[in-house]
């Protein structure tokens, strides 16, 4: 079976380290002549929206998936009138524009913190005289790890914030005084049926997700699996969805959700039985579903635009390292090391070790 990728950075890459033991072979679509999948398959070198690249991705692939939620909806049609397509197109149009999404969560009963639509500054401070500070502005579409944001503690900011965002179309929430965050990730076949990871606690920095934990019996476990069941089924998903929740008091409420392997996942590689790429894969070629449970206990931490030597990493016991072949550049996810043990003590310990390591080569 051939499965086509459209990207092929790192998480193209971990689906096809976990795909090519099952006998899969890659085709990725990406821009970059140096991405770092490009090594694991065919690597179809121009831009997404090429019509003779998508048309021969489409051709050759048994089915077509893809590594980030910004396909284009012409993209992805073009794609589906010609190949199977999974996940479904209706769950990249949802999770690309953060009104369309939080309306979208708000109506199957899943809590989001408070928002309101921002087309210009006038709406904006029309907005504050109803919201309570601190609020953040975000773009509609195009944000990720913390970009297209702006904090606001006070009116004096909102001038600033607004030139900040340069006129896109935006949303302004309120900012949550979270107890932690989570996220949940799960799988769906076509045949609606499910599977759930472990939560993961992840801890970000300036916007960026840096550690995150898996939670063996979380409390707050069948609340976000409730949440992501209705989730999937509402857009009668296929394959693995990742949903960020933040926690207050004993309640979960939804940042946003991505349809996609997930940065928040990468422990289940090793923490897993099965890992989100494997049973991403499993899910849209119609295969069984792999077992998640948790494998001991585990942990990832990124490392960031640089990186510690190596040797220096592996010399820590209990490490799995995941370089992802990219050169460093600040800002860009690099590698991964994931900590697995039978041990509370040893994760909190090579976690802090691994993080400090993290620090030290930051260049984010
Ligand atoms: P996002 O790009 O929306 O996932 O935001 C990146 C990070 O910013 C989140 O993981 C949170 O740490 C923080 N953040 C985003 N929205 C909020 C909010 N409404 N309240 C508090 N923190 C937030």
């Amino acid at each position: 079976m051939i499965v086509g990728v459209l990207g092929a950075g790192q998480l193209a890459r971990m689906m096809a380290l976990a795909g090519i033991p099952l006998g899969l072979e890659f085709i990725f679509l990406d821009p970059a002549e140096d991405a770092c999948a490009n090594k694991l398959g065919e690597h179809l070198h121009g831009d997404y929206n090429a019509p003779h690249l998508l048309a021969e991705l489409a051709a050759r692939a048994d089915v077509v998936t893809y590594e980030f939620e910004n396909v284009p909806a012409d993209v992805a049609e073009f794609l589906a009138a010609r190949t199977t397509v999974f996940p479904p197109a209706q769950a990249l149009a949802v999770a690309q524009d953060r009104l369309i999404e939080k309306n979208f969560l708000n109506d199957l009963g899943i809590p989001t913190p408070a928002y309101a639509v921002i087309d210009n500054f006038e709406q904006l401070v029309q907005a504050m005289q109803t919201m309570a500070y601190p609020v953040i502005l975000k773009s509609r579409t195009q944000g990720y790890d913390g970009k297209g944001q702006a904090l606001i503690h006070s009116s004096s900011d909102l001038p600033n914030a607004w030139a900040l965002l340069d006129g896109v179309p935006a949303i302004v929430e309120a900012f949550v005084p979270f107890k932690r965050e989570v996220s949940i990730i799960a799988v769906r076949t076509s045949q609606g049926d499910m599977a759930f990871y472990p939560l993961s606690e992840n801890h970000h920095r300036g916007g960026i997700l840096r550690v995150s934990e898996c939670k063996t019996d979380d409390p707050m476990q069948q609340q976000a699996e409730s949440y992501i069941s209705r989730l999937m089924d509402a857009l009668n998903y296929v394959g693995v969805l990742a949903l960020e929740l933040f926690e207050i008091g004993d309640q979960l409420i939804a940042n946003e959700f991505a349809p996609r392997v997930h940065n928040s996942g990468h422990w289940t590689i090793e923490g897993a039985q099965t890992s989100q790429f494997e049973n991403h894969l499993r899910a849209i070629l119609q295969l069984p579903l792999g077992v998640t449970d948790a494998v001991g206990k585990a942990a990832m931490v990124n490392f960031i635009g640089g990186l510690p030597p190596t040797e220096q990493l592996l010399t820590i016991p209990n490490v799995h390292l995941h370089l992802y072949d990219k050169e460093l550049r600040k800002g860009r996810k690099v590698a991964h090391a994931t900590v697995r043990t039978s041990h509370d003590h040893v994760l909190r310990e090579v976690v802090a070790q691994l993080s400090q390591l993290a620090e030290q080569t930051d260049e984010s």
